[in-house]
């Protein structure tokens, strides 16, 4: 059920009569810790654009270079933060974008899937062209680089996990990167996996770096964030880096803000997974490098609750469709006081 707008704002005026300490509180919080970014992912969320800041959002994901998002976003002072589609594509119209697995063959692939054979120079060059065009019509407060992966789906409990991309063109430049000579899947993997791995991820880290430099020289303060696969260094047997090629230290010099998809519910794991994590990532993030969930609304509260209680401050937070939150004043009000929490632990 969605409230209307002026029964969350009955509920706002209510809450403001006996709201002086909290305010002060706030004031106070904010000072010491002014940049860090709260606020729902999805540009439906704009519909409570007005009250969003009563309850300690300050900021909006949306997906791509949304005028009427951008628009919205500057008129209630709210930090406008792009969610920019890298390495995704529609593989049914564009068969050609389907990473070739171990067999030579395309990859399997269900619903969800991410990632694309990085050899096609058409749709890189694409990609690039729809960041440039953004970036030369409006000025986000961030780009969250989305996607930025080989293939796969790490968004639930049993992920089917594959090797990629054998296509020749993938090989050859990994020969030609390399000086290996290795002309099969079975080859490389069985001598050269080592190398295999790194090439993947010099590779996506190459693209982060190209697309932070074009973001940069347009706008110097723009934050550069990454969505990121949530599984440790370790697990699924270095999946992270192994299969998603994504190595935290060779994206330092490309990323600013790393945001792990802390999707409890969907991955089969805990609502304390957030916590865990941030507590954990000293470990793996590199130095001075900054960590902010993505949670899910699907998870919410409890996820939300328990990552505020870490002794490690998440930068901020975002909440995936968590404009559904300011449709009731109870989720709303517990999302300020999550707020405040993590405001206090970062100050
Ligand atoms: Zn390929």
């Amino acid at each position: 059920m969605r409230l209307d707008r002026r029964m969350v704002g009955n509920s706002t005026s209510q809450r403001k009569q006996g709201d002086v300490f909290w305010k002060s509180e706030e004031m106070k919080l904010k000072k010491t810790s002014d940049d860090m970014l709260f606020g729902p992912y999805g540009a439906a969320s704009l519909s409570h654009a007005a009250i969003l800041q009563d309850y300690g959002a300050n900021a909006v994901w949306f997906h791509g270079f949304d005028p009427q998002a951008f628009a919205n976003c500057e008129e209630h002072g709210l930090a406008a933060c792009v969610e920019f589609q890298t390495f995704r594509a529609d593989f049914g119209k564009h068969p050609g974008l389907i990473p070739i697995g171990i067999d030579g063959k395309p990859i399997r692939y269900g619903s969800l899937v991410q990632g694309v054979c990085l050899s096609n120079k058409e749709f890189l060059a694409e990609t690039e062209a729809c960041l440039a065009e953004g970036i030369s019509q409006f000025k986000p407060r961030g780009i969250w680089l989305d996607y930025l992966t080989y293939a796969g789906w790490f968004e639930t409990p049993n992920p089917d996990l594959q090797e990629s991309c054998f296509c020749k063109s993938c090989i050859d430049d990994f020969c030609e990167k390399t000086g290996i000579d290795a002309d099969s899947p079975a080859l490389i993997l069985n001598l050269f996996a080592k190398e295999w791995m790194a090439h993947k991820c010099a590779r996506i880290s190459g693209h982060a770096l190209h697309y932070a430099e074009l973001i940069r020289f347009r706008h110097p303060d723009c934050i550069i964030g990454a969505y990121m696969c949530p599984w440790k260094p370790e697990e699924f047997n270095g999946a992270l880096s192994r299969i998603f090629a994504q190595d935290y230290q060779m994206l330092a010099d490309a990323i600013d803000v790393f945001t792990p998809l802390i999707y409890a519910a969907k991955s089969g794991r805990a609502g304390s997974w957030g916590k865990e994590y941030l507590e954990d990532s000293g470990r793996f993030i590199p130095p001075g490098k900054k960590i902010q969930l993505i949670l899910d609304y699907q998870d919410f509260p409890q996820s939300l609750d328990s990552a505020a209680e870490a002794h490690l401050p998440s930068w901020g937070i975002q909440v995936f469709s968590g404009g559904d939150i300011f449709d009731h004043p109870d989720q709303a009000a517990a999302f300020r006081r999550a707020v405040l929490a993590i405001r206090q632990a970062a100050g």
